[in-house]
């Protein structure tokens, strides 16, 4: 025989600690004194209460323990690697906004994606993946929106280049050649504007200070005085596939 009341019972928890949305397994529990959050790598977050717990306290815990839990789902979601899914419904980010993929075109329209109402519409035809048509329109935009701010911000730069080139870099956001090729990951257009600014301007200040010299840093202060924090922006961010912007757990 089963004994049922055994089974833990668990229902979905979801709050938002600054402002990100996260989701939790809550567990009443008899034998719980205090609330009690852990995390584990095939759980995710669990929150165990005790049995007579009034859940309308529950989001003021977990404003006083947030550090810990934005730590550990950090470090759970670097860990376990996880390559958000792009599919439909899902987020992109796109200079700063998070825009809803969604299915926009006639299923017989060929690779076409459209930015309208605050959405990237997407139209598939046959066989084609929906990564490969968001990748494709990704990149063309990126050649578009990376181009004109180059030339824009190599004017205030005063920098000059021989060729600008769009590439899939799996490890780097963008490089420079001794030739003057500036390369850009065409996934620099999913981060905030300034932030993307920074890394063009990185490069363009390559132009003139081929190394990362106190020189080189202050050229490129000089134009992008928050450089630090864009550079500590970068590090939090994936470089490998789509920008799909992650569910928390
Ligand atoms: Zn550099």
């Amino acid at each position: 025989m089963v004994d049922r009341s055994a089974q833990p019972q668990f229902t979905t928890y979801q709050f938002r600690l600054n402002g990100e949305l996260y989701s939790a397994r809550l567990k009443k529990s008899i034998k719980a004194r205090l609330v009690r959050i852990q995390i584990s790598k095939t759980e995710g977050l669990t929150i165990v209460v005790p049995h007579r717990f009034k859940i309308q306290h529950l989001p003021e815990i977990l404003e006083a323990r947030k550090k810990w839990i934005i730590r550990h789902v950090e470090a759970l979601r670097q860990e376990t690697d996880i390559i958000p899914e792009c599919r439909f419904g899902c987020y992109v980010n796109l200079m700063g906004d998070e825009i809803q993929v969604v299915r926009g075109l006639p299923n017989g329209s060929h690779n076409q994606v459209i930015r309208e109402d605050g959405c990237l519409k997407v139209g598939i035809a046959g066989s084609q993946k929906i990564e490969e048509v968001i990748e494709k329109w990704y990149r063309s935009q990126a050649r578009i929106v990376i181009t004109a701010r180059a030339v824009e911000l190599g004017k205030s730069i005063n920098a000059t280049y021989s060729r600008l080139t769009i590439r899939n870099q799996r490890t780097r956001w963008a490089s420079c050649s001794r030739s003057g090729t500036l390369s850009f990951n065409w996934r620099i257009i999913s981060l905030p504007l300034p932030v993307l600014d920074y890394v063009i301007i990185h490069e363009l200040c390559h132009t003139r200070e081929m190394n990362h010299s106190p020189a080189f840093w202050k050229l490129v202060e000089k134009h992008c005085p928050d450089w630090k924090a864009c550079r500590k922006y970068l590090k939090t961010c994936r470089i490998d596939g789509l920008p799909v912007v992650p569910q928390k757990l």
